[in-house]
C-alpha cells in the first residue's frame, strides 16, 4: 500500500493527531536503539522517542524480551497477574508519599482516575490546572489545556503558569469547590518552564486550606529523577499520575497515592469508583515495565540527563533571532517565535531536521535516550541549528514585503 492509499483509511493520514507536521509525516517500520528506519529503508536518529516514553530508546534488550516471554506466556488474563504487584511495588518504593497504585493504559486514563477519585473523596466537581498544560485527551484535560472542551469547561478553573495571585484569586472564588488541582511540573505546551517553588507552596498550601487533593502529573516529567521530579520539590502531593516510560514502551498509566486516598478505588470500600479497563494490568506492559525501570537506575538517568545538559550548552545562544531553548535533564526544547508558529511554515523546522536524519517532536521538544553518546547528541545539535536557520530563513522570505 503506498502513502495515498493509506489516507483514505486514516483521517489526514495519520492515526494520532499529535503526529500530525503540516503535511502527511513519513512512516516509520522499524527502530533500534537511538535509531529508526522509515518505510524508504533510511535510518533516523530518534530524539522523539515516542514523545518521551522511550528512555531506554529502542528494542532495549531486556524489555524485548520480556514483551516475547509475556506474549509466551499469555497476553492477557481475566485475573490478576503477580507482575502487577512487583510493578506497584517498585513504583511506590520510587514516589515517597504513595502506598498503593491502581493501573491504567494510558496517562489520559490514569488522569482520568484521578479526577475521579479526587471527586470521590471530596464530593466536589471542579478541577484547577494550568492553562495550556497537556494530560491527555479526556474532557476536562482539553478544557485545561485550550478551553476547547465546552462540555467540561464549567469543570475547569486554569491559571497562568507561576502566577501566585491568579492562584490565589482562583482559590478565592472556587476554593470549596475544587476537587482537585493537577500539576505537571514541566508543562510542555504551557511553555516547558518548571512550576516554581512558590507556585507550588502555595498551591499545597491552598489545598490543604480548602480540602483539595493536590495531584502532580509525572507522566513525562518521571523520566528526569529515579524518584520523579517531585522528589527534587519541597512539596509532596497527594496524587501521582505516570504513564509513557513506566510500560517500557507499551501502553499503560498509574495513579498513585497513599492507602486512604486510594480507597474509593478498592471494590471493598464503602462507595468504590469505577477503576477498570480490559487491558488494564495486561501483563505484556507490566513486565515491560519492569524490565525498563530495573534498568532506568540512577547511574543511567544522569548519564542520560548531563547528555541532555550537553545539548542545551550547544544550543544556547546559537539559535536565530527571537528562538529560544529551554531544558530539563534529558528533555531539551527549542521554542520558535510566534510570529513564525502561526505561519503555514510552522512545521518547516520539524521538517528541515527529519531531512537532515533527526526526528523531532512536532512542538521543538527532543527526548534523549541512554543508547545515545556525546557523538550523537553533538550531531543532533548541529542539526537543529541548521535546521532552525533553514526554518527561520523561510520565515523571513514569508514575512518580507517583497512578496
Ligand atoms: N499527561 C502528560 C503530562 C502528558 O504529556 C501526556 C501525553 N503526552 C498525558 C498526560 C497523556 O498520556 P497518554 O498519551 O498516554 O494518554
Amino acid at each position: 500500500m503506498n502513502s495515498t492509499e493509506a489516507a483514505t483509511y486514516l483521517p489526514g493520514g495519520v492515526g494520532r493527531s499529535s503526529y500530525y507536521v503540516g503535511s502527511r509525516p513519513p512512516r516509520l517500520v522499524r527502530a533500534s536503539g537511538y535509531q529508526v528506519q522509515d518505510e524508504h529503508g533510511r535510518w533516523l536518529v530518534d530524539a522523539n522517542n515516542n514523545f518521551a516514553v522511550l528512555a531506554l530508546g529502542h528494542s532495549n534488550e531486556a524489555v524485548t524480551s520480556a514483551v516475547c516471554d509475556a506474549a509466551r506466556d499469555g497476553a492477557c488474563f481475566g485475573l490478576p497477574n503477580p507482575w502487577e504487584e512487583q510493578l506497584a511495588e517498585m513504583l511506590v518504593a520510587r514516589v515517597e508519599h504513595a502506598e498503593q497504585v491502581q493501573f491504567a493504559n494510558s496517562g489520559t486514563e490514569a488522569v482520568m482516575t484521578a479526577v475521579r477519585l479526587a471527586r470521590s473523596l471530596t464530593g466536589r466537581e471542579k478541577v484547577l490546572g494550568i492553562a495550556g498544560s497537556y494530560h491527555g485527551s479526556s474532557d476536562v484535560a482539553l478544557a485545561i489545556k485550550s478551553g476547547a472542551d465546552k462540555a467540561a469547561q464549567p469543570d475547569v478553573v486554569t491559571v497562568p503558569l507561576n502566577d501566585v495571585s491568579r492562584l490565589e484569586t482562583a482559590f478565592d472564588e472556587h476554593g470549596f469547590d475544587l476537587a482537585l488541582v493537577i500539576l505537571d511540573l514541566l508543562p510542555n505546551y504551557a511553555g516547558f518552564q518548571p512550576v516554581n517553588d512558590a507556585f507550588l507552596e502555595r498551591a499545597r498550601q491552598l489545598c490543604d486550606e480548602h480540602g483539595t487533593l493536590l495531584a502532580f502529573d509525572e507522566v513525562i516529567s518521571f523520566r528526569l529523577s529515579r524518584d520523579g521530579l517531585q522528589s527534587t520539590k519541597a512539596v509532596s502531593p497527594d496524587i501521582t499520575v505516570l504513564g509513557k516510560l513506566i510500560g517500557g514502551g507499551l501502553p499503560i498509566g498509574a495513579v498513585l497515592g497513599s492507602e486512604s486516598v486510594m480507597r474509593p478505588t478498592n471494590p471493598l470500600s464503602a462507595a468504590p469508583i469505577e477503576a477498570s479497563g480490559t487491558f488494564t494490568g495486561n501483563p505484556i506492559s507490566i513486565r515491560a515495565g519492569i524490565a525498563c525501570l530495573q534498568q532506568y537506575d540512577e547511574a543511567q538517568i544522569s548519564r542520560l540527563n548531563g547528555l541532555g545538559q550537553t545539548l542545551l550548552v550547544e544550543l544556547t545562544g546559537q539559535l536565530p533571532p527571537g528562538w529560544s531553548v529551554r531544558g530539563v535533564g534529558s528533555l531539551v526544547r527549542v521554542i520558535q517565535p510566534e510570529r513564525s508558529a502561526s505561519l503555514p511554515t510552522r512545521h518547516a523546522f520539524w521538517w528541515a531536521a527529519y531531512q537532515r536524519g533527526f526526528v523531532l517532536m512536532p512542538s521543538g521538544l527532543m527526548a534523549l535516550s541512554t543508547p545515545m553518546n556525546e557523538e550523537v547528541v553533538g550531531r543532533l545539535a548541529q542539526a537543529v541549528l541548521e535546521s532552525a536557520e533553514e526554518a527561520a530563513s523561510i520565515s523571513r522570505e514569508q514575512e518580507s514585503p517583497i512578496h
